[in-house]
């Protein structure tokens, strides 16, 4: 059978074919949900799925609904354990992706966020890579600038938002390049369309500052704390310049599906020798090593379906 078979929707799992919403539904309508996107890895030797950092992405979801005003109906232990059992029943052997989705489900017409019914729907796809991994990717920096905290927050995962996304990749795309990086509105870098960023320099690893419109992305911290412990390196959060990024040592992107992408050339410039540098290799290394389970010291990252 091809997968996904099935969905969690209106509270209970119901075949993939039967997971439909009104066309109504003020979500739908308006972008008013807040997403997560969690990663599980399948462990060919162990013959099992290990879902990475599942509860920091719930916890992080249900922080952004407050933003929202979004109630989900469930717990984060619900959230956790409907989420492993959708996984056991669909009974995957490869990677797969899980979208849980938490959203103003009333089919009234008005954007607002009160005096509306919500609801929680997940569902799960195979996935590979979304961006190629094993080289080093040709981006751009956006004409499009990112949202602003006070217009359409990036750190809230708010599905609206990714329509702005959605035209920096676009564009890129269009021109030829695989990838975007954007900029705040006040010109400093702030990540990629769906990803976070790192940059390299005499051995320091930069990346941007959570207050510089960016989603706070799991990755980017699990990246920073492999960084400082595993590799022994200083690492900043700090404002980035778009000239920065030409002359850099190394980038790359981090996210649940980017993963680690390195960059080899930004606005046809090409960063470090415009392959994979050594930090990123090593980084790369141990975060594929960490996310299948061959990682003892991180294991408590991983649940096991
Ligand atoms: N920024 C944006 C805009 C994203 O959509 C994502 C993907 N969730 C990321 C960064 C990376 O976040 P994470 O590492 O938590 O997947």
């Amino acid at each position: 059978m091809p997968k996904p078979e099935y969905a969690f929707l209106e509270g209970r799992i119901v075949p993939i074919e039967q997971a439909k919403i009104d066309i109504r539904t003020n979500a739908l309508q308006y972008g008013t949900a807040i997403f997560e996107g969690i990663r599980g890895y399948w462990n060919e030797q162990r013959q099992k799925i290990y879902v990475f950092k599942m509860k920091d992405h719930y916890l992080r979801m249900l922080e952004n609904c407050k933003i929202l005003m979004i109630d989900p109906g469930y717990s984060l232990d619900e959230l956790m354990s409907i989420t492993l059992e959708l996984l056991r029943k669909e009974d995957y052997r490869q990677d797969v992706y899980i979208r849980p989705f938490a959203y103003v489900s009333s089919t009234s017409i008005g954007p607002k966020l009160v005096g509306y019914e919500h609801d929680f729907f997940l569902y799960t796809v195979p996935m590979g890579d979304y961006l190629d991994t094993s080289r080093a990717i040709k981006v751009c920096v956006s004409s499009w600038c990112r949202l602003s905290d006070n217009a359409l927050p990036p750190r809230g995962k708010i599905a609206g938002s990714y329509v702005n996304s959605a035209l920096q990749k676009t564009e890129a795309l269009l021109n030829g390049f695989d990838e975007a990086i954007v900029l705040t509105s006040d010109g400093h870098v702030s990540e990629g369309s769906a990803m976070n960023l790192f940059l390299a320099k005499r051995g320091v690893l930069f990346t941007t500052p959570t207050t510089d419109e960016i989603l706070e992305g799991i990755t980017r911290r699990t990246v920073i704390q492999m960084a400082r412990e595993d590799l022994g390196l200083e690492v900043v959060e700090r404002k980035i310049d778009r000239t920065e990024l030409y002359t850099a040592d190394e980038l790359f992107f981090t996210g649940t599906g980017a993963q680690i992408s390195p960059i080899g050339e930004v606005d046809r410039r090409k960063i470090g020798q415009g392959e994979i540098g050594p930090i990123t290799r090593q980084l790369s290394d141990l975060y594929f090593k960490v996310v299948r389970g061959e990682m003892e010291k991180y294991r408590e990252w991983l649940t096991e379906v």
